[in-house]
């Protein structure tokens, strides 16, 4: 996984992208880069009383469409290389959603789960003291990611309006409900991709109510996913898994009890009356929808060929290679790509923000209607254009999104 680099496979998607568009080269030489990133040194107090330095991002890929958005991931094997990919598929995420946003991403290379809350904490609001310059409600506004959570949004944004002194509960998204969070933002990024299934399902002629559904990762997303696709459409969910592996379920597991039985053990695995099944193995399996909800490179060249879903529900970022996509496409797998399938979480964050802005809070039910809106017009412009272009449904997605980029940078004059 960490030999293929992740900015690479961004660059190479956009290539793809600018060859279809037969994209002006100054302008795809501008697009194939970050705008600006800051690399940052974060000393931080270990309850030990030793001083720990962790390295921190913030990449701000495009800003032409408005203020930059994207999560901040905290991970052992972060590198500079993802925060750049991700921050760039953050921009073709909100062009394509139609948000008036650009994108941007954060990174801290850290081991959360060898930490305790309060040097968690102090890493958070470290990082903070040395990106606020940079970020802020009009300029750059962060959100949760991969092992960072609306608490850690709680520390960030506290920080923030301490050095603001003020209340700028705008300044990020993803927060508990009590300071300025949105309702639905939870579980926002798993059913703002239940809503491109749903659409997908009637293309491919799949039956939701007796597909069978196989999930890799069972955090946030992955979680939401099975109990969302079990509770809304009635699916089947065969098997899921995390980092210790997977369990598999002829009979239809049970999303809520997996859940506690991850909370009590620290893992899926195990789970009663289910047998093991390998991460690698999960993904073979003979079902109507995979959803990735993981990490990134996991479809590859290798086990592409091997892949039997009707359709690959993208709710992890970049979890297919460009030579898996190839594979995948010709033998007529239906492939929602990520910066399309996990679109709600940016979604209801932009939600989360313009709430904010007006001091004003929408029930959950107006936030699920806004988000199923927004998601079934962006899976349907994707497949128009796939359709339209004869190209696969991931160079669809960036065909919109880079037009509506290249569309603002003329506009305003960068080129
Ligand atoms: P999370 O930290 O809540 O959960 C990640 C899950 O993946 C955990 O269950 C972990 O055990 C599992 N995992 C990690 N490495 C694995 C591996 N090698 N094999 C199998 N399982 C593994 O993270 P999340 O927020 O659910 O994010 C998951 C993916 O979805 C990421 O790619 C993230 O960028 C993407 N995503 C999340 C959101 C969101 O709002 N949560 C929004 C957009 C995209």
């Amino acid at each position: 996984m960490a030999e293929i680099n992740l900015f690479k496979v961004a660059q190479k998607q956009l290539d793809e992208c600018a060859r279809i568009l037969n994209l002006d080269s100054n302008v795809h030489k501008i697009l194939r880069v970050p705008m600006r990133e800051l690399h940052v040194s974060i000393p931080v107090r270990m309850d030990d009383g030793s001083i720990e330095v962790f390295q921190g991002f913030r990449v701000q890929y495009n800003d032409a469409r408005g203020p930059t958005k994207g999560g901040i991931r905290f991970h052992p094997d972060e590198t500079i290389d993802t925060v750049r990919a991700l921050a760039a598929w953050m921009t073709w995420k909100c062009a394509l959603l139609d948000l008036p946003l650009g994108g941007a991403k954060g990174g801290v290379i850290c081991n959360p789960k060898q930490m305790s809350q309060g040097e968690l904490e102090r890493l958070s609001r470290a990082y903070v003291d040395q990106v606020w310059q940079f970020i802020g409600p009009e300029k750059d506004i962060p959100a949760p990611d991969v092992y960072t959570n609306p608490q850690t949004m709680a520390w960030m944004m506290d920080e923030y309006s301490k050095i603001a002194g003020k209340n700028q509960f705008g300044v990020i998204t993803g927060k508990p409900l009590s300071v300025g969070g949105s309702a639905g933002r939870e579980d926002s990024t798993a059913r703002g991709g239940l809503c491109t299934i749903r659409e997908a399902a009637k293309e491919c002629g799949v039956d939701l109510k007796n597909a069978t559904v196989a999930i890799q990762g069972y955090g946030n997303a992955g979680y939401y996913a099975a109990y969302l696709c079990k509770n809304l459409f009635g699916s089947e969910i065969v098997a899921v898994s995390d980092t210790k592996g997977g369990v598999f379920s002829k009979k239809s597991l049970d999303p809520e009890k997996i859940r506690e039985h991850k909370a009590k053990t620290d893992s899926v695995i195990n789970f009663p009356n289910t047998r093991p099944i390998s991460n690698e193995d999960l993904l073979e399996l003979e079902v109507d929808i995979l959803i990735p909800a993981a990490l990134e490179n996991v479809i590859t060249g290798k086990n592409a060929p091997n892949i039997k879903a009707k359709i690959v529900a993208e709710l992890a970022n970049g979890p297919t290679t460009p030579e898996a996509d190839d594979i995948l496409y010709k033998n007529g797998v239906h492939v929602i790509p990520d910066f399309l399938c996990n679109a709600g979480g940016v979604t209801v964050s932009y939600f989360e923000m313009v709430q904010n802005f007006y001091m004003y809070y929408w029930e959950e039910k107006e936030v699920y209607e806004r988000l199923d809106k927004k998601m079934t017009i962006a899976y349907h412009s994707v497949l128009d254009a796939s359709k339209e272009y004869n190209i696969n449904m991931r160079q669809a997605a960036y065909v919109v999104a880079v037009k509506r980029v290249v569309e603002a940078m003329k506009l305003r004059g960068w080129v």
